[in-house]
């Protein structure tokens, strides 16, 4: 039994996000396959996943998880301790060569990659600059960690500059640290300009390539191979549970960095690792990606061609939203609710985004497009959201 005084609280807490709106509902999805899934027993074109290239479906990732898991479940250990099987050597390996670094550590999911390599790095007498719209992981990492934290946005960085210019004596060392792509717009950060800016007073620039990997650049190691600055990103990181289809997370970069990490990024040491399984899916997953271009391909027209039709229908997106994350803003939380519930019973399912995931004002359906949607699901889900918010 809870103590009465504590469950009035909780009682309360419960009011306050139903007054504003903000109560999730807590559904279970079945997917039948990459495209289309039940929600709640609904049958719908499955608009909300990640999984940017089918690959969480793709016969030879669940092939080689099934096999894996045939003889072990859990990995029993973290890595450090007793949990470092041969499948995660094998895909360190795989990623280093992925992402052309010296060195990759693994942690038990990207959460825990960017909390625990922020904590880790960033200690007593450092500052971290972080982007206001930077995913919860960032945040919480810049939060926890033992230095100073300092708050930017994208659009104003000579400020940013200045400021790092103006406190590059005061602190033992700067960080800047940047999703790639802005989970929630699909826009891409400035890399580039951050480099210079991160060169030039010294500071280390981290990135998140969570939405990135595996969607941009010609090898699809992310936005800092399409904007040609990979080599000049010290730290970057990913994650394995969206284009990659599998789960977990990983820091690439210089084999000293990866050292340090190894031996003080407590949300890896401290948690146990990955299942073996789904260490072999992300290896099958990583060589699919890398022998069937045609996946990014189709997703990039898929996409260009959803952004092309929800223009065309007048709805409001937002500027220099790029890859497979579309959102279409209705500013209003229920506006936003109510159309993805009425999409929902049109067989679509899109969900909404509201604040405090985004800012007030800016709530928005968001669609994840997916390489193995067909033109005419893309089609059929603008038109039924047309519907819904007009
Ligand atoms: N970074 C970003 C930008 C994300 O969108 C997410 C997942 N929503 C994460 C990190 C966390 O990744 P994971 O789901 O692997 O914990």
């Amino acid at each position: 039994m809870l103590p009465s005084e504590f469950q009035r609280r909780l009682h309360k807490k419960l009011d306050s996000l139903t007054d504003e709106h903000r109560l999730r509902p807590r559904r279970t999805v079945i997917a039948q396959d990459s495209t289309t899934c039940t929600v709640d027993g609904q049958i719908c074109v499955n608009f909300a996943s990640n999984d940017y290239l089918g690959l969480a479906f793709h016969p030879e990732t669940t092939a080689a998880f099934a096999e894996a898991a045939g003889t072990q479940a859990g990995s029993t250990a973290s890595a450090l301790v007793a949990g470092r099987t041969d499948w995660h050597c094998r895909l360190e390996t795989e990623l280093r060569c992925f992402e052309e670094a010296e060195g990759v550590l693994l942690f038990p999911s990207g959460f825990a990659a960017n909390l625990g390599t922020l904590t880790s790095l960033v200690t007593a007498n450092d500052a971290v600059f972080c982007d206001r719209d930077n995913h919860a992981s960032i945040i919480d990492g810049c939060r926890a960690a033992d230095g100073r934290m300092f708050v930017y946005h994208r659009d104003s960085l000579d400020h940013l500059a200045a400021s790092l210019e103006r406190r590059r004596n005061e602190y033992d060392q700067l960080f800047i640290v940047t999703d790639t792509v802005f989970s929630m717009d699909g826009v891409l950060a400035p890399l580039p300009r951050l480099c210079d800016i991160a060169e030039s007073t010294g500071a280390v620039l981290i990135v998140d390539e969570a939405h990135g990997t595996g969607i941009f650049g010609s090898r699809g190691q992310g936005v800092c191979e399409l904007m040609g600055v990979h080599n000049r990103v010290p730290v970057r990181i990913g994650t394995l549970s969206k284009a990659v289809g599998a789960m977990g997370g990983f820091v690439a970069g210089d084999s000293n960095l990866i050292d340090v990490l190894w031996n003080t990024a407590r949300t890896q040491f401290f948690s146990t690792a990955l299942p073996p399984a789904v260490c072999a899916a992300a290896v099958a997953s990583l060589r699919v990606m890398r022998r069937d271009q045609d996946r990014l391909r189709r997703l990039h027209d898929r996409c260009q061609l959803a952004r092309q039709i929800v223009a065309d229908r007048g709805l409001v997106s937002i500027d220099g939203s790029q890859g497979p994350i579309v959102p279409i803003v209705t500013g209003a939380d229920d506006l936003a609710v109510e159309a993805s519930q009425k999409l929902m019973n049109a067989g679509f399912f899109v969900p909404a985004i509201r604040p405090p995931t985004v800012p007030t004002g800016t709530a928005r359906l968001r669609m994840s497009i997916n390489c193995e949607h067909s033109e005419s699901q893309i089609e059929q889900a603008v038109s039924e959201i047309c519907k819904a918010v007009n």
